[in-house]
């Protein structure tokens, strides 16, 4: 039944571009693409963690902002039109006076620092290894099949390991 229908929405030929129905066929449009650079641009989103004031993490004073920084984080990608998504994050850096120190407003919520991905990535792989058993290269291929996020094996594999949750069930590559 499923294939008939495939086979007339061939024939019709629309080119107009509308929201599928359920269980209809959907081409994928990145078939075939093994590398990110051949993808769609990515869809991007700006996010902010960007305050006048933060309390200190020493002291608990409310530090003005001393300046503004930016990081591009991949994101989990939009199954539908296989397009990846990158977060623009705008986060402000703050300088306590009275410990003459400096800090981050703080954006783990987002991402945690200095990784190219977001939380949201990370707690994906994690349970695709440690929930559904997967292999690490086979949760790797899976996150770019599906998510358009490309992230090398040995990263997911890294992360596992230092979330500790890596279980007996998990295989190696
Ligand atoms: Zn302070």
């Amino acid at each position: 039944m499923a294939r008939k229908k495939r086979s007339c929405e061939k024939r019709s030929r629309r080119k107009k571009p509308r929201r599928p129905g359920p269980g209809e066929y959907l081409p994928d449009p990145t078939e075939g693409i093994t590398r990110p650079e051949d993808l769609p641009k990515p869809k991007i989103v700006e996010k902010s963690r960007d305050y006048k004031k933060r309390p200190c993490p020493s002291c608990g004073y409310k530090a003005y902002r001393d300046g503004r920084r930016k990081r591009r984080l991949h994101d989990l990608g939009d199954m539908v039109t296989g397009r990846p998504r990158e977060i623009r994050l705008t986060f402000s850096q703050h300088h306590c006076t009275r410990c003459d120190r400096y800090f981050y407003a703080d954006s783990t919520d987002i991402a945690p620092p200095n990784v190219q991905y977001t939380t949201k990535v990370i707690a994906f792989a994690a349970r695709l290894v440690v929930e559904d058993g997967l292999p690490y290269r086979s949760a790797s291929w899976h996150m770019w099949r599906d998510h358009r996020v490309f992230v090398p094996f040995a990263t997911i594999q890294n992360w596992v390991e230092a979330s500790g949750e890596k279980s007996g069930r998990v295989r190696c590559g």
